[in-house]
């Protein structure tokens, strides 16, 4: 048996399914899903993420977040969360450099909500040392002053895509044909969760919509807004996203999405206006280029003192990681950053209200 059986044998018999549903079966499927029985992540993996790209990107998260601590008059009990930590490598290095800040990770109960029993493992050796809680689900946090990170957690979140029928929608749908997936269209349907994108496309249009994007951010944002606390949400993505942005990789490359369901990785951008929407009573920040955002924690600097106990291979190495880290032509400009804060308080630093 495999994903491809089980998905093509469900629809059968009972009908196409929504990309939601092929995308949390693909990634999540406790058997066969792509992030439960892998670790997707490095160079040998699929994709590589700026955390596995140098330990400056989590060191910079840590200190920016005990800043905010600081700001906030350094809260005596505080969740110190992450949501889809990968191996634990931004955690490991977040604590590394915020043990500088003294009092923070003594004060920190450290969280993480990961899916995925491979990877919770990893997290577990990276983190080795650590008290630390793993949780399925955002709600479990306890009602405390939350400072949380989420690093390319959101681009993994299911979305429905519609394209738009003069004033209704036709969901795009995975359905079966000759023992091959392909897409199809639902039949025209009013849809009261995109009327305010009845504004700003046109007929054929096509849009997409997270529906645990919205439940996500609003849970961390009522505990920000309650206890205090602050949230970076970091992604590739944009303000309102219009058109298809599903895609799939594998070996670091893009393939079809309906290809070879469960053995590659699946994402969509993240759409940051619905991000921002959902984060009320929040304020949230500008959404910010990463290479802005790292540049202006001090990334060069870091860089250049690392660098001056490196030399040969290992100093390219490191000159390499900074410009991928925040090169406009590399990661730069393609990830963006958000942050979540509460009112009356300083945003995250790198961040402009
Ligand atoms: N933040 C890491 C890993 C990004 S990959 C890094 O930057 O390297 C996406 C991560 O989110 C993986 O850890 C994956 O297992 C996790 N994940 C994906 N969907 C999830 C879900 N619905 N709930 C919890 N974790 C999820």
């Amino acid at each position: 048996m495999s994903l491809h059986h089980l998905i093509t044998d469900r629809i059968r018999a009972s009908g196409p399914i929504s990309i939601a549903e092929y995308m949390t079966e693909c990634l999540l499927h406790p058997q066969y899903g792509y992030y439960t029985t892998r670790d997707p992540l490095g160079r040998a993996g699929d994709f590589i993420t700026a955390p596995e790209i140098s330990q400056m990107f989590g060191e910079l998260i840590g200190l920016a977040l005990a800043q905010c601590w600081i700001d906030q008059g350094r809260p005596p009990a505080i969740t110190l969360a992450e949501l889809g930590p990968g191996r634990g490598t931004l955690m490991a290095d977040a604590l590394r450099a915020a043990a500088s800040v003294p009092g923070f990770t003594k004060a920190a109960h450290i969280v993480l909500i990961e899916a995925s029993p491979t990877l919770r493992s990893l997290q577990q050796q990276a983190l080795a040392g650590h008290d630390v809680t793993w949780t399925d689900s955002i709600s479990d946090l306890p009602e405390q002053p939350l400072f949380l990170i989420a690093n390319e957690f959101f681009d993994a979140l299911p979305i429905r895509q519609f394209i738009r029928d003069e004033n209704l929608w036709r969901e795009r749908r995975v359905g079966v044909q000759d023992g091959t997936l392909g897409f199809g269209l639902g039949t025209p349907m009013p849809q009261p969760g995109l009327a305010h994108r009845l504004a700003d496309t046109a007929d054929g249009d096509l849009v997409e919509h997270c529906a645990p994007l919205t439940a996500i951010t609003e849970s961390i944002a009522a505990r920000i807004a309650a206890h205090g606390g602050a949230a970076l949400i970091i992604d590739y993505g944009d303000w309102r996203t219009l058109g298809d942005t599903l895609q799939a990789i594998r070996d670091h490359a893009p393939v079809d999405p309906l290809i070879d369901p469960g053995q590659c990785d699946l994402t969509a951008h993240v759409d940051f206006e619905a991000l921002a929407l959902a984060a009320t009573p929040c304020q949230y920040t500008r959404l910010t280029p990463q290479g802005m955002f790292l540049e202006r924690l001090g990334i060069t600097n870091r860089a250049q003192t690392l660098a001056k106990s490196l030399s040969g291979p290992h100093l390219d190495e490191m000159v390499a990681a900074h410009r991928r880290l925040t090169h406009p032509e590399e990661m730069g400009n393609l990830f963006k950053v958000i942050g979540l804060y509460p009112a009356q308080a300083a945003p995250p630093p790198g961040l402009n209200p």
